[in-house]
C-alpha cells in the first residue's frame, strides 16, 4: 500500500501587517518527496507519528511536499499556489496512491483564498480519485464547512501546549489505513459555534477545555465513533471561518453527538475569560519572591503571529529595577550593529522596530557575548527532533539581565533556544516568555509562578481591542444579545439520531 504525506502550515494573523512569502516556508521548512519522509521520520510531528504507524503496518510513504512557516501575516498568492502546484504535481507523478495523510494548520489565510485548507484538498481529490484522506488540524483551525466534505477524517490536537501533534498524526494515519483495507468509512459531523476565544482562556489543562477535551476523549472511545475533535479556533483574523467547532466522525449518531458536545462547549463559554495585570504590576512582582517568575508578554505572541519585538515588558522591569532577567527578542538591525562592532553595548536600541504599537525601542548597555548563525534541535515535548534556525544572536548583559537579541523570529515552544546560547533561563529571577500558553512546554517544569500581563501586540486577550472588519456575526463575547443566545441553545441541543 502507498500512502502519499505532505501539507502545506501556517497560521495566520491577519492583523499583522507584513505578509507571508515562499522565502518565509523555505526559512522554516520546505521539502518534498523522499526528503521530506527522511525530514520528518522519528520527529514528535504530524506527519513524524504518521510515517511511524505506516511503517509498522508496512505501507510505504510516499512524500509529496511539506512547506511549514512560523505564523505571521497573511500568506501570499503566488507563495500558496506554487507550493500547491508542487503538491498536487507530486500526487499526480506519483499515482496509483491507496490515500493520504495531510498535516494541514486549518487557521491559514491566502490572500484571494478564505479556506486554503480545502483548496489543498479539493485539489488533491480530483488527483487521487476516491481514496482516504486523513488530515490532522492545529488545535486553533478555524474549520469551515467544506473540510469535513473533501477529506474522510479529520483529526485535531487535544492539547494546548500542543504536545500530542505525533500521536495526532499517527491517529490519521490508523484511520486511513483502516479505510483503504475496509472499504468502509465514517461520516463526518461538524457543527461550527458562535464563539471567539483569545488562546490565554485555551489551556487544555485549565477550565473550560478541561472538561471539552474529556468529552472528547469519551467520545473517543464509545463504539462506533471513529475520532473526535473540539476546535477553539484562533481569533486574530478576519474571515467567515472564525470560531469554535467540533467534530466527529461516526458510523451513526454522529450528528447528535457533534451537536451534544457543542452544546456542552457553549455552556462553558464564559469561562474562556481571562484575568491580566499591568505590566508594572508584574515586573514589581518578579522582583521578590522564589523565581524563576514567568512574565508573559500575552499579545506579543510570537507563536499567534504577532512578530516577537515589543519592549513593555523590558521597560516595566527597567523602570521597577528587576534584575536577572531573561527576555528573547526580536531584532535583526540591533543583530547586525552588535556583530559590527567589538566591545560592550552601549545605549543600543532593541526591539520595538515592527509597530508604534509594541513600545519604543529599548536602550540595551552592558558586555556582548556573540554568536554566529545559531541552529539547534528541538529536544522538548513540541516536534521534537525539528530543526530550528536562529540566525546570529547576540546576549546582551544588561541591567534588567540576559537580552537574547535573535536576528529570526524566535518561538518559545521549547528551553533549548536559550540553552544554545548559554542562557539558563531554570536558575532566572524572570522569564519573559512571548506567547500565551505554549510557552510552559518550554518553561513550565521550573516556573515558581506564572503572572499574565496585559501587553499590546497583535494577540491581545481581550478581542474588543481587535480592529474586526470581517467576522461571523453575532460571536460570543463581542456580540450580546439575549435572544440569539437562547436560539442558539435551542440549536445545539436539538439532538437527531441516524
Ligand atoms: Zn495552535
Amino acid at each position: 500500500m502507498r500512502i502519499g504525506v505532505g501539507g502545506i502550515w501556517q497560521e495566520t494573523n491577519t492583523f499583522v501587517p507584513e505578509p507571508t512569502t515562499l522565502a518565509d516556508f523555505r526559512r522554516y521548512q520546505l521539502v518534498e518527496g523522499p526528503e521530506l519522509v527522511a525530514a520528518l521520520r522519528g520527529t514528535g510531528t504530524e506527519l513524524g507519528g504518521a510515517l511511524d504507524v505506516l511503517r509498522r503496518h508496512r505501507a510505504r510513504p510516499v512524500g509529496l511536499l511539506f512547506g511549514a512557516a512560523l505564523p505571521s501575516g497573511t500568506v501570499t498568492r503566488p507563495a500558496f499556489e506554487s507550493m500547491l502546484r508542487r503538491l498536487v504535481d507530486r500526487a499526480r507523478s506519483t499515482a496509483p496512491l491507496d490515500g493520504l495523510v495531510l498535516s494541514l494548520h486549518g487557521a491559514m489565510v491566502v490572500d484571494g483564498h478564505p479556506d486554503p485548507e480545502a483548496v489543498i484538498v479539493r485539489a488533491l481529490r480530483a488527483v487521487v480519485g476516491d481514496v482516504p484522506i486523513g488530515v490532522t488540524l492545529d488545535y486553533h483551525a478555524n474549520v469551515g464547512p467544506d473540510l469535513p466534505r473533501l477529506a474522510d477524517v479529520l483529526v485535531g490536537y487535544r492539547t494546548y501546549p500542543h504536545t500530542d501533534m505525533a500521536e495526532r498524526g499517527a491517529e490519521a494515519a490508523e484511520l486511513i489505513l483502516r479505510i483503504a483495507r475496509t472499504g468502509h468509512r465514517p461520516r463526518g459531523h461538524l457543527v461550527k459555534l458562535p464563539l471567539l476565544s483569545a488562546p490565554l482562556g485555551q489551556e487544555h489543562a485549565g477550565e473550560p477545555m478541561r472538561t471539552i477535551t474529556a468529552a472528547v476523549d469519551r467520545l473517543c472511545a464509545e463504539p462506533g465513533v471513529w475520532t473526535a475533535s473540539a476546535w477553539p479556533g484562533f481569533a486574530y483574523a478576519q474571515g467567515d471561518r472564525l470560531g469554535f467547532a467540533v467534530y466527529v466522525a461516526a458510523d451513526r449518531h454522529g450528528s447528535a453527538r457533534a451537536r451534544e458536545l457543542a452544546a456542552l462547549v457553549w455552556r462553558h463559554r464564559a469561562a474562556f475569560a481571562a484575568d491580566l495585570v499591568t505590566p508594572g504590576r508584574a515586573a514589581t512582582t518578579a522582583r521578590t519572591g522564589p523565581g524563576p517568575t514567568v512574565l508573559v508578554d500575552v499579545a506579543d505572541n510570537v507563536g499567534g503571529g504577532s512578530p516577537g519585538d515589543g519592549t513593555t515588558l523590558l521597560h516595566a522591569l527597567d523602570a521597577a529595577a528587576t534584575t536577572g532577567a531573561v527576555a528573547v527578542i526580536w531584532d535583526p538591525a540591533a543583530v547586525a550593529a552588535l556583530h559590527a562592532r567589538p566591545g560592550p553595548a552601549t545605549d543600543l536600541a532593541v526591539g520595538g522596530h515592527s509597530d508604534p504599537l509594541l513600545g519604543p525601542p529599548y536602550r540595551a548597555t552592558g558586555p556582548v557575548r556573540r554568536y554566529g548563525p545559531v541552529g539547534y534541535t528541538r529536544t522538548g515535548s513540541y516536534m521534537r527532533g525539528q530543526r530550528v534556525e536562529m540566525g546570529r544572536v547576540a546576549v546582551v548583559e544588561d541591567r534588567i539581565g540576559e537580552l537574547v537579541v535573535t536576528e529570526n523570529r524566535v518561538v518559545p515552544f521549547d528551553d533549548d533556544h536559550l540553552r544554545a546560547v548559554d542562557v539558563r533561563p531554570a536558575a532566572a529571577r524572570a522569564i519573559v516568555a512571548k506567547g500565551a500558553i505554549a510557552w510552559q512546554a518550554a518553561f513550565g517544569g521550573y516556573a515558581a509562578r506564572t503572572v499574565y500581563v496585559r501587553t499590546p501586540g497583535y494577540c491581545p486577550a481581550d478581542l474588543t481591542q481587535l480592529p474586526y472588519r470581517h467576522r461571523p456575526r453575532p460571536s460570543y463575547p463581542l456580540d450580546r444579545d439575549p435572544a440569539w443566545e437562547a436560539r442558539v441553545t435551542a440549536e445545539l441541543g436539538a439532538g437527531e439520531s441516524r
